[in-house]
């Protein structure tokens, strides 16, 4: 029987003076908290029309108390500070690399107060913004001149639009790669409105290929760092110095995109050896562009260095002006470089080399460490285990290396069948911390790579909050 006096949604005017709406007015304001209780009763309507809804769903406490949740999930920041566990280092999709302080600092005055951005203090003439960097770089890479751009997808599209434009791009199809999915050479090539003309083959391009696809059409020589993938066995590559010796007895330009480019051996601190900025300009390319927050360990921003007269041309190419810089990352970039000039401290102050240069013992014990506490909270149904585990550089450095590191290995104490939904839920409830745990599954468990668990106090905080579901 349903009953015969009908239900009423309150009036938005009857909410807005109810005392529980009140606070929320003040917090977030009369505008949206109208359009919050408006949007709110015209999806109940149909609800109450229909009878489905009892009066107490209606009632305004309880209307008040779901449009505050809804206020305070809009006004929650949808740049999200997260716990990146995944075992990669500088990762894409996680922001690349941490600013040291310095940085921090500089980014900081930078957004606060005007600036000297295109101002020349000393002339007091009007000034180009490269040239806040131009020395830093020039002293750290040995290059005559540099420009800098948004990231290095972009110093890739400048170069060769200014340096081979309507000419043939000469490059060897072992280096036609693809960088996240909408990065891939061919096609930057094509918008860029250079003809690609490869030469040799996947595994095997020699010199003679060049020599033998040079002709009055060709506009440079093109050389990219394999970054995300090796080729390996019956393989050949020209070296630097001598693709650069071809192209210059041709009057051609040799480009080298070295995607993540190292200022400085990174053997001394146990990495991977990864070719050097300054290497390639000695070999002789005349322009070498590389990513700001990769290896370099700084601000998102692309960086072409090498000889004058070509960053002559490129920085006179109106796309240019499209693709600088702002001044942020010029503030924070400034500070990362400068911290260079120091190397045998910079392991201590750039955070992305004091992390990637973590000794194993060290995570491994801090592994041990939390194990108990990960345990308790996850109850007996997962096997919680400090484990050594194999980390990645990540942003395409060094594909094939794996850096020693410890994790925290969390198994699902439950038949095959169920393992995947339990790994499932654990991964969902992790991401659901007020900050959030990433991790990654794998071989039927989830690992935490605690290689990059700085904050321990944050993370130990939250940790009572996590509730996995069955
Ligand atoms: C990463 C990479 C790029 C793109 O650099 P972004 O700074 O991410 O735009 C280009 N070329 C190579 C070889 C790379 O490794």
């Amino acid at each position: 029987m349903s009953s015969s006096v009908a239900l009423r949604l309150p009036s938005i005017d009857g909410l807005l003076r109810h005392p529980a709406c009140a606070p929320l007015a003040e917090r977030y304001g009369r505008d949206s908290l109208l359009t919050g209780l408006r949007q709110l009763l015209d999806e109940l309507r149909p609800g109450v029309l229909s009878g489905q809804l009892a009066a107490v769903e209606i009632g305004p406490e309880v209307l008040a108390g779901r449009v505050g949740e809804r206020l305070a999930q809009q006004q929650r920041s949808q740049v999200r500070r997260v716990f990146n566990l995944t075992g990669t280092v500088l990762h894409t999709n996680l922001g690349r690399a941490l600013l040291p302080e310095e940085a921090i600092e500089a980014v900081q005055m930078a957004a606060r107060y005007p600036l000297n951005l295109e101002f020349d203090l000393a002339s007091g003439k009007r000034g180009d913004r490269d040239d806040l960097i131009e020395g830093l770089i020039r002293e750290l890479t040995g290059a005559e001149a540099v420009t800098v751009v948004n990231n290095n997808a972009a110093a890739v599209l400048l170069t060769l639009n200014s340096l081979g434009a309507r000419k043939e791009g000469i490059i060897s199809r072992g280096e036609l790669i693809e960088i996240g999915g909408a990065f891939r050479i061919p096609d930057i090539m094509a918008r860029a409105g250079v003809r690609l003309h490869e030469v040799g083959t996947t595994n095997r391009t020699h010199a003679r290929d060049y020599e033998a696809a040079i002709s009055p059409r060709s506009g440079l020589i093109m050389r990219v760092h394999a970054s995300n993938y090796s080729i390996e066995g019956f393989t050949a590559r020209v070296p630097t110095a001598e693709l650069a010796g071809l192209a210059h007895a041709h009057g051609l330009p040799l480009l080298e995109d070295l995607g993540s480019g190292s200022l400085l051996d990174l053997t001394r601190w146990g990495l991977p050896a990864e070719p050097t900025v300054r290497q390639a300009l000695l070999d002789g390319a005349d322009i070498v562009t590389f990513s700001g927050d990769k290896l370099l360990g700084g601000p998102q921003a692309g960086l072409i260095v090498g000889r004058k007269e070509l960053i002559a041309k490129i920085k006179k190419n109106p796309l240019k002006r499209a693709l600088r810089v702002d001044k942020l990352t010029l503030a924070a970039l400034e500070a990362v470089l400068g911290l260079y000039r120091d190397p045998d401290r910079l392991a201590e102050r750039l955070p992305s080399l004091r992390l990637l240069t973590r000794p194993q013992a060290e995570i491994h014990a801090q592994a041990v460490r939390l194990q108990p506490l990960l345990a308790d909270v996850l109850g007996e149904v997962w096997q919680v285990s400090a484990v050594e585990a194999l980390g990645m550089i990540g942003s395409g450095s060094q594909p094939v290396a794996r850096l020693p590191s410890a994790a925290l290995c969390c198994r699902p104490q439950v038949s095959k069948r169920w393992r995947g939904r339990y790994l499932l839920n654990l991964e969902a409830a992790l991401r659901g911390l007020p900050i959030p745990v990433l991790g990654r599954i794998g071989d039927d468990a989830l690992w935490l790579d605690l290689r990059q668990l700085d904050d321990e106090p944050a993370w130990l905080a939250q940790l009572a909050q996590l509730q996995v579901d069955r």
